[in-house]
């Protein structure tokens, strides 16, 4: 199995060094990724200029660095290696739930793979004010990857760990009741006034939704998907508004 891991932190994160490790079990892993930070990119593609790959060592990890966003990083690694089975992208330093995912540049590089044809799992862990445990994500996300890998049919899974030591894995829904992107003023050294928007953590206590996995706990493993017609919508508006 052709593994390609890639992520929206930069190429010398320790997440995407973590996840390379643990890949290394189960495939042929290569790793490509933004040779700067590129989070909250989402699924943006760099259209008007060249982009760069180049060989950057990693850990004797095969590994390129990209001047380009997540979805440009999948793209270049899928086209410079042949029949990629499966993307894999993170550990993002963060979490990616609910309707941040809107954001995400962890979760596009996944998306971008499926758009190829491909398979694409995201992973994202909190970060509190220590170094996350590297050892225990590891081990918990070759588990998750036991689950992922052999079945063909899950093609785009989101995949987020909790602040500690996992109880467990469920299987849940994106929460999408709330929205924790905020605009934040405040003011620079010179006293003028500058904004901040950011996702500020909000709570979430639906049973069920990925939110609610990781504030309880648990690994949460979201299947998505790419198609976002609103059925509910269209087989009303095919009702009400009968177009000739
Ligand atoms: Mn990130």
């Amino acid at each position: 199995m052709r593994i390609l891991i890639a992520n929206d932190d930069g190429v010398y994160s320790p997440g995407i060094c973590a996840l390379a490790q643990v890949a290394q079990d189960f495939g042929e892993v290569r790793v490509v990724a933004p040779d700067v930070e590129m989070s909250s990119a989402s699924h943006s593609i760099t259209a008007s200029r060249p982009l760069s790959y180049k060989r950057t060592p990693l850990k004797g990890i095969e590994a390129y660095r990209v001047n380009g966003t997540p979805g440009d990083c999948v793209a270049l690694g899928a086209h410079h290696w042949e029949k990629v089975d499966v993307v894999l992208s993170g550990i993002n330093l963060g979490p990616n739930l609910g309707n941040g995912l809107w954001h995400s540049g962890t979760l596009a590089a996944a998306k971008q793979a499926v758009l190829f044809g491909m398979r694409g799992f995201a992973f994202s862990t909190p970060v509190g004010e220590d170094e996350p445990d590297w050892e225990m994500l590891k081990r918990w996300a070759a588990k998750t990857l036991e689950i992922l890998l052999p079945d063909e049919r899950l093609s785009l899974v989101n995949v987020n760990f909790p602040m500690t030591e996992p109880r467990g894995m469920r299987w849940t829904r994106q929460s999408v009741k709330q929205y924790d992107g905020k605009v934040v003023p405040g003011r620079d050294p010179m006293g003028r006034e500058h904004f901040w928007f950011t996702v500020v953590p909000i709570e979430e206590t639906e049973e069920g939704t990925d939110r609610w996995a990781v504030e309880h706990g648990y690994v949460s493993l979201t299947p998505l998907r790419l198609d976002l017609t609103n059925e509910k919508e269209l087989a009303e508006a095919l009702t009400r508004h009968p177009l000739a």
